[in-house]
């Protein structure tokens, strides 16, 4: 489909004269998809710049994406806490070194009601389809009421559409069963027998947080991962007081962390298995590993067979702990069926269980999906993303004009902070909205032929990273095995979003007017 556009420059006087339409010295009305980080994010630029000309269309009842969703016992954020903000709003009341769950659910709404944001955000709004026409977009509910506007932020997020895999028996199991993203905290868990599926994140949060606490917990494995080992103090009333009473000690915390050495080691392990990054990781996961995991058998069957980071990295401070508890269990032989009483694995044992959870991941793939997307000259999204998610620098698509997306596809994801992503991402939408405005364009998007060289590159630096030599396979692989995920360092993502290559969308470079609006 993508052969059925032209190239994606549409000057002026050439398409005011084809579509009759113009925009420049009209109020821009934007529609933000999305109260998660992002959206917020985004609402809160857009009011700070003067522009009230938008809404916020949030299927949910409430703000928070996937903090509100996810309420899993142990749920936290491996990013350490003071990065895991606003850089316009930092938060002196983080209670540890790692945000728990609930505590960012309570920062976002904070945030939403100091910038006085609830009144844009529509609940209960589900965008299900965009088409582009006539220079507007104009979004179906699903309700069936229709809005029009210039100008789509797509704040969808990432991982958002569960990944429930279908087990032989799982209607016959007479206990509760569940996805992690969607916790039954009715339930009593002291006294039950609780089997994990998974050993991401979310399951090794979870048997961390469980272990002792329950009768039992049977950690179902796999793949063995690497357990990068970190520290989660807690902040004191006198380190919160300092931190209210003077921000630059919240900055001093940030520059003294290693999160910003973790990014930069991580960079060098992207694309070089042999780096100062590479060994750094290895070594302090091994030592991990080899320090405090006892039993020798064990440790073999938490042994990975791949290099760290070739999945995303776990960061626990207590896995290994957990793990090694006269309660727990790790069950490595791979799962037979589902019964009436748990879980039968493939050397004929019966788990008894009588709480199954999945903490099976997602489909990392669906961005904004199911929403059905057409652009320019009725381009489908399906069509565009057919093979795989892709977009120019992970923000826009030839075809899609005045269409932007924040933590959209092949952008840095791993063990980023994904708000600092979404801040830099905002710096070059911002500054694609303001040629918009100024009149530079009557519709913004990457020409194809700047797409189609972007896209080459990157597949081929894809193919130099460790999620694709590391010897694993992971949710940033896409159906054909290419690695989705920012293929290059965090410093050159951070240099693109500064400012956009004007050529690539058939610009000029912009000329200093009085009163542009960059922010
Ligand atoms: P995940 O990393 O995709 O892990 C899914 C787990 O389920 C893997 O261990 C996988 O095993 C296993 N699995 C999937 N299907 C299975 C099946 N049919 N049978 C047995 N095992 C199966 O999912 P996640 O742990 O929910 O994490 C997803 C992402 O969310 C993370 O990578 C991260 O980006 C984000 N997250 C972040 C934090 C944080 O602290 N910042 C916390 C939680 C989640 P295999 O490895 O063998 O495929």
């Amino acid at each position: 489909m993508q052969g059925l556009a032209s190239e994606a420059v549409h000057s002026v006087s050439s398409l005011e004269y084809k579509r009759g339409y113009r925009l420049e010295g009209r109020s821009f009305r934007f529609a933000v998809i999305g109260a998660g980080m992002a959206g917020i994010l985004a609402g809160i630029k857009l009011l700070e710049s003067g522009r009230r000309n938008f809404l916020i269309y949030e299927k949910a009842d409430r703000i928070g994406g996937t903090w509100r969703e996810n309420t899993y016992p142990g749920l936290t954020c491996d990013v350490p806490s003071h990065h895991y903000t606003y850089s316009f709003e930092r938060n002196p009341e983080w209670t540890r070194q790692l945000p728990p769950g609930p505590e960012i659910q309570a920062y976002f709404e904070r945030v939403c009601a100091k910038y006085d944001l609830f009144r844009y955000i529509r609940f209960g709004e589900e965008v299900e389809q965009a088409h582009f026409e006539q220079g507007h977009w104009t979004l179906l509910m699903k309700g069936g009421t229709e809005t029009k506007v210039d100008v789509v932020i797509a704040a969808t997020g990432v991982l958002h559409h569960p990944n429930m895999p279908q087990i032989d028996g799982m209607g016959s199991f007479r206990g509760d069963l569940f996805h992690s993203s969607s916790w039954d905290h009715s339930i009593e868990l002291s006294d039950k027998r609780i089997g994990i599926i998974g050993n991401g994140s979310t399951g090794v949060q979870i048997v961390a947080a469980l272990s002792g606490r329950v009768q039992h917990v049977s950690h179902f494995q796999r793949t063995a991962q690497w357990i990068m080992p970190v520290k989660n103090g807690f902040y004191s009333e006198e380190d919160k007081a300092r931190f209210r009473a003077d921000p630059a000690a919240i900055t001093e915390v940030m520059e003294t962390s290693k999160y910003r050495a973790g990014v930069e080691g991580y960079s060098q392990v992207i694309t070089g298995q042999d780096s100062e990054g590479a060994r750094y990781f290895r070594d302090a996961c091994l030592h991990n590993l080899e320090s405090n995991v006892h039993n020798p058998s064990l440790r073999e069957q938490l042994r990975p067979d791949h290099e760290p980071l070739c999945k995303r990295l776990i960061f626990s401070p207590d896995y290994y702990a957990a793990i090694q508890l006269p309660g727990a269990s790790l069950v490595t032989e791979g799962i037979e069926h589902v019964e009436e009483g748990g879980i039968r694995t493939a050397d004929g044992v019966l788990h008894e269980l009588d709480i199954i959870v999945f903490a099976s991941g997602y489909h990392a793939d669906a961005f904004m999906r199911p929403m059905q997307v057409w652009g320019r000259d009725g381009v489908s999204l399906a069509d565009f993303w057919m093979r795989r998610p892709r977009a120019y620098l992970a923000i826009s698509m030839p075809d899609f004009p005045n269409f932007f997306m924040l933590n959209g596809p092949n952008g840095p994801v791993g063990n980023f902070s994904l708000i600092e992503i979404a801040e830099h991402q905002w710096c070059y939408i911002s500054q694609l909205l303001a040629r918009l405005e100024q009149g530079d364009c009557l519709e913004i998007a990457p020409s194809q032929s700047r797409f189609k060289e972007f896209e080459a590159e990157r597949i081929a630096a894809a193919k130099t990273t460790i999620w694709y030599t590391g010897g694993c396979k992971s949710w940033y692989l896409d159906a054909d095995g290419i690695p989705a995920s920012w293929p290059w360092s965090f410093e050159r993502f951070v240099r693109e979003m500064s400012e956009p290559d004007w050529r690539a969308f058939g610009l000029d470079e912009p000329s200093t007017r009085e009163g542009q609006r960059v922010e």
